[in-house]
This record gives structure tokens, sequence and C-alpha cells, in this order.
């Protein structure tokens, strides 16, 4: 019979095709590994899909010895690892996947952070703003900076948009948060895009008419919550020392006025906190949230400058966290759902195919291209990192102000994307072959102000060590501890 159809014998091939041969007949796609202990290697591709291989195996799979009849082989061929056959279908699958984690670079900016005011009542030493006293109006941000900014935040072209008013204490200029919103609302009814708005607060000057005032406009709210009665009041002092009261009582108050989910908290690790893991996590169920964030202090800025807050190395905070996440996972066991968030976002970066947005863990970073920060003065920051190093006289990351620049101007300007593109880890020394690539970020901020380079020299970079510790302990619950996993697994 004749061969007419070249399709049916691309399509059919003989039978020998299929035998199970220990062959160089693949391809291997692109993926980095790192080592995961003595015996193991992590490998992951492009869209962040791992596995983890005994190192023999490593060795056997890239000298194109491995026996293509094989379980691992499969694995390796499903997960896009390996092609067969000489086609492109497998990249274009890999390509389809990486798009889809990057997809959130289309959206371009959403996030807009408002210092209305450098005034605060607290002191907490670990504070990275020079904070200002209360009688200091000189430090609230001014009517016509205000104007400008929402002005400047519609020419972004996210269809979401988030405004986050920031301090000192916010809630101590709120006749300017409330200007702000209303010229949003007022703007967005021709605009209509998704708007947020978030007011982040200590909660001590929060009154009923605020509540009213958040309930009718759906704003929700951010506060601080380091832990159990001492702690909080140790690291977050002010004028009666009771700070923690405050919060546990503005919590409850919010919660009663715009609803449970209305309010979300954030720890900051002070070196206080490190000997306290189950406590911090405890005071979270206590209190009523569904999860915690355990996040480490920025060993920058002006309270680190100044010696009011002490520096700890990134082991002392690795092993809090491991502490602080068996503790949760032994909650989950016995009955009671809670999560921690930094390893809830780098699960969803390891098992699902999707973006996280988290702007720590980015690349390119997320500076600029996933927020900005308008400062009190009008200066625009491409963080609010980038504005704490600014406390300390460092204005690398200082992108423009209000009154002179355009969002186009900030956006195509040089200190942005010299930064952005120099940093991304796909190309930089040691990430662009690190196991772990597709899960990190950059941080240029970070390297910038600790290591005097917005690269970094990874080796010594505390940035580099803590994430490495936190997903080299994330994959190994994941493969050696079941009941671990099956927890892990319910967070994403
Ligand atoms: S910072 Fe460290 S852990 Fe992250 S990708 Fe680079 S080398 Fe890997």
């Amino acid at each position: 019979m004749p061969t007419a159809l070249p399709v049916l014998n691309d399509r059919f091939r003989p039978v020998e095709r299929f035998a199970a041969r220990p062959g160089r007949d693949y391809t291997l796609l692109p993926m980095r590994l790192i080592s995961l202990d003595a015996g193991r290697h992590v490998l992951t591709n492009f869209a962040g899909e791992y596995v983890v291989l005994p190192k023999e195996t490593t060795r056997r799979l890239v000298r194109h010895e491995l026996d293509t009849a094989s379980d691992v082989f499969e694995e390796l061929l499903s997960r896009h690892f390996v092609s067969v056959g000489g086609s492109d279908a497998a990249l274009d699958l890999l390509a389809v996947k990486y798009r889809t984690k990057q997809s959130l670079l289309a959206e371009f900016t959403s996030l807009f952070m408002f210092v209305v005011s450098l005034r605060c009542d607290h002191s907490c030493p670990y504070c990275q703003v020079s904070r200002q006293s209360l009688d200091r109006h000189a430090y609230d941000m001014k009517p016509d900076v205000a104007d400008r900014a929402v002005d400047f935040m519609f020419r972004s072209p996210s269809r979401a948009l988030k405004v986050e008013f920031q301090g000192g204490e916010s809630l101590l200029n709120f006749p300017l948060i409330r200007r702000i919103v209303e010229r949003v609302e007022s703007r967005n009814l021709a605009e209509g895009r998704d708007v947020q708005f978030v007011i982040a607060t200590n909660l001590a000057p929060l009154t009923d008419e605020m509540l009213d005032y958040c309930r009718v406009h759906e704003i929700v709210i951010s506060t601080s919550l380091d832990g159990p009665r001492e702690l909080h009041n140790q690291n977050r002092p002010r004028p009666g020392g009771d700070s923690h009261k405050l919060a546990v009582r503005g919590i409850r108050r919010v919660r009663e006025a715009l609803g449970h989910d209305s309010v979300a908290a954030l720890m900051t690790t002070t070196a206080a906190s490190l000997a306290q893991p189950r406590e911090i996590v405890d005071e979270y169920v206590r209190q009523g949230f569904s999860c915690v964030f355990l996040r480490p202090l920025s060993p920058y800025g002006f309270a680190v400058k100044t010696g009011l807050a002490r520096k700890y190395a990134a082991d002392e905070w690795l092993e809090f966290y491991r502490a602080a996440l068996g503790y949760i996972i032994e909650l989950n066991l016995a009955g009671t759902p809670f999560r921690e968030e930094y390893s809830s976002l780098i699960l969803r970066k390891m098992l699902t195919p999707f973006p996280t947005g988290y702007v720590d863990l980015q690349s390119p970073a997320g500076l600029g291209i996933a927020g900005l920060i308008f400062n009190y003065d009008g200066d625009v920051y491409a963080s609010d990192e980038a504005r704490m190093l600014a406390e300390t006289g460092d204005r690398k990351f200082r992108l423009g102000n209000l009154a002179v620049d355009s969002f186009e101007d900030v956006m195509t300007s040089d200190a942005l994307i010299d930064v952005l593109s120099e940093t991304m880890t796909e190309g930089v020394p040691m990430c662009v072959d690190c196991g772990f690539q597709p899960y990190c970020g950059s941080d240029p901020v970070y390297h910038h102000a600790t290591q005097g380079d917005v690269v970094g020299f990874k080796p010594t970079s505390d940035f580099c060590r803590r994430n490495m510790g936190v997903m080299r302990h994330l994959v190994r619950l994941l493969e050696d501890d079941e009941r671990a996993a099956s927890v892990l697994e319910t967070w994403i």
C-alpha cells in the first residue's frame, strides 16, 4: 500500500520507536539545578516546575544516558525537562507557561502608596523612617501634592489600582485620606478601573467616624501585630506603653464595623522576636487571624543606621522561621487551619502555573513596575524600602518629583530602567545557574543598601541565604514529610 499521507507516517511511527532503550534520543530543555542535600538535586525549568533527582540520575540525564522507558524519564518528559523526536511542541508549551508566569508584567504598575504624613505617636526602634513628632505638620502631604499624585496614578495602564495610605501614622492626616479617596472615586467614574483602598495604620488614633467612612468607601485596614503583649509593647513603644492593647482593640472594632476579613496584620521579626516563634503564632491565632507573614527586619534604613535596631544573621532568622513553620504545621494537623504567608507565596510559585505579584520575589524586580510610592513632599520612589533608604541620605532610587516629572518621565527614567535590566535574575552571576531562580527575586534596593551594588554578591548576601534556606526547607518538607506536605499543599 502506498504511503500517501505523510502526516499519518509521522503520527504512527514503527513500534521499535517506542521500545525501551537506554538512548541518547532526547533533547534537554532549558533547566537549572541546585543541591538539595548530599545525595539529591532540585531541577527547575523556566516555568518553575521542579523535580528532585538523585545526583547520579542528574549526571546520567545530562550525559544523555537515561533510559527513555524509565519512570523518571516519563516524569521529566511530562514536566518539560526533556523532549523527544525533535519536536518544538514541548518548547512551545514551556514558552506558554513562562508567559503565564510573567503575565503580571503586562498589567504594569498597580500599587500606589501615598505617605500622607511622617508624624507618628509610636517610637518603634525598628522604624525605617525618621518619624516626626505629632505637632510637626510640615511633614504632612499637602493637598496639591496629593492631587498631582492621583493624576499621576491614573496614567498607569493597569486595570487594577491599589491605593495604600502609609505613614508615619496615616490616620493622623485623615482629612487628606478623605480628599484622595473622593478624588480617586470621582475620577474613576469615567475610568472604570478596579480600585481598592488600604489604610496602613497602628490603629491608635482610630475613631468611629473614621470607621464609618471606611465602611461607606470600602476601605480595608492593614496593621501591625508583632506578637504577644510584652513583645509587641517592647517592639512598638508609645507614650503609655499600651500599643498592644490599642492594636487588639482596634482590630476588634474594625472587624465589628467592616467585617472580619477587612483587617490584616503584619509582623516584623526583631532580635527579641527570635526566641518566641510559638508565642507569635499563638497570638495571631488568639486574635482570630488565619495567617501570619514571618517578615524579617530590613537590615538598613534609619533605625539600623542610628543603632536603634539590632541586626541579626540570616541563619538566626531561618532558625526562627523553621521553628514557627513547624509549629504552624502541627497546629494544622491538630485541626486549626492556619498559614504562613511567605511560604504560601513560594509554594504557589512552585506548585501552580500562576504568578504571585509579590514584589520582593520578582524578576525583573517589582521596583516601579509593580508599585510606586509618593512621599509626603512629592518625591516619587521605586518602593517603600527605597523611601526608607532615602531617610539615611541615599536617594539612588528616587525617580522624580510630582511637581516636575510626569508618569512617562518616571517610568522611562534611566534610574529605573538601568536597575531593572541590570538585576534580572535570569542573567546575573550565581542566580543565572541557581535551581531556585524561578521562585526568587533580585531586590536591588536591599543589595545596594547592604553591599553597595544593585546586583549584589550572592554568596555573601543575606537575602540569598534566607531565600535559599526557605526554598530548600519547603522542598524537603514536600518531598520527605508526607504529613507536612499534605498541609502545605492546601496553602496554594
Ligand atoms: S538570590 Fe540566591 S537563591 Fe535567589 S536565585 Fe539568586 S542565587 Fe538563587
